[in-house]
């Protein structure tokens, strides 16, 4: 009898459990590894993408950035088990999943950076391979299912300048997004490197900072934690 109740009031509580939402993020997906555009610990073959997210797709349901922060803000229990899918860099390689992803109609944000989009530097190695702004129009045009947002400016680390600097990156950048429609008010730092300080710069003009730290989240605590997808093995 006491059993009983123990077993129905732990079922409850299961039931009740507020479920994290995971965040995932990913760089470059491709059928072949290319040294001169890809770094090792940021590729995934194809096959191998796609094969990770149908697992996780029978686990759990995408949604966008938008939807998951609004759930994180307003849950007050959540029985459902979500996840979201973000992609940092803007690395020409997207092109190979997005209409895939688009077929399964999971949402997906980009993380890019303006200097790169305009063509006006490149990546601090060198390193090419990224999408242009032509290109970044033309997928949103194809595919509506992607939402962007920014990256910094360049990919400068975010602890590596000084406040000042970043500050007047942030904005330059939050302004360049403000063209697009489907920018949404979120900033995934560069290589998860951030300082208190620069978490204060982009509360003060109004972004969502974005971490890399293999947290999930359950409530939301003033930004929005994220785990590595690119080397999974589902
Ligand atoms: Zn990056």
């Amino acid at each position: 009898m006491i059993l009983d109740l123990y077993h129905k009031i732990k079922q409850k509580c299961t039931k009740l459990r507020l479920q994290p939402i995971r965040v995932f993020c990913f760089h470059q997906v491709s059928n072949t590894f290319d040294a001169s555009t890809m770094y090792p610990s940021d590729w995934t073959q194809i096959e191998q993408f796609e094969r990770n997210i149908l697992r996780l797709k029978e686990q759990y349901e995408f949604i966008s950035l938008e939807e998951a922060i609004q759930k994180l803000k307003h849950d007050i229990y959540r029985t459902e088990k979500y996840a979201v899918l973000t992609a940092d860099d803007g690395w020409a390689s997207l092109k190979n999943i997005l209409s895939w992803l688009a077929e399964q109609q999971i949402p997906i944000t980009l993380f890019v950076n303006p200097a790169y989009l305009r063509g006006e530097e490149t990546r601090e190695n060198g390193m090419n391979g990224l999408l242009s702004a032509e290109d970044l129009d033309a997928l949103l045009l194809s595919y509506p299912n992607i939402t962007i947002a920014s990256h910094g400016w360049n990919h400068t680390l975010a602890a590596d300048v000084e406040t000042v600097d970043f500050m007047d990156a942030t904005i330059k950048s939050k302004d360049y997004f403000m063209q697009f429609k489907n920018n949404i008010p979120f900033y995934a730092y560069p290589c998860g490197r951030y300082t208190k300080e620069t978490d204060a710069i982009l509360r003060r003009v109004g972004l969502v900072p974005v971490y890399m730290d293999g947290n999930k989240n359950y409530r939301y605590d003033g930004g929005i934690h994220r785990e590595l997808l690119d080397g999974l093995r589902l």
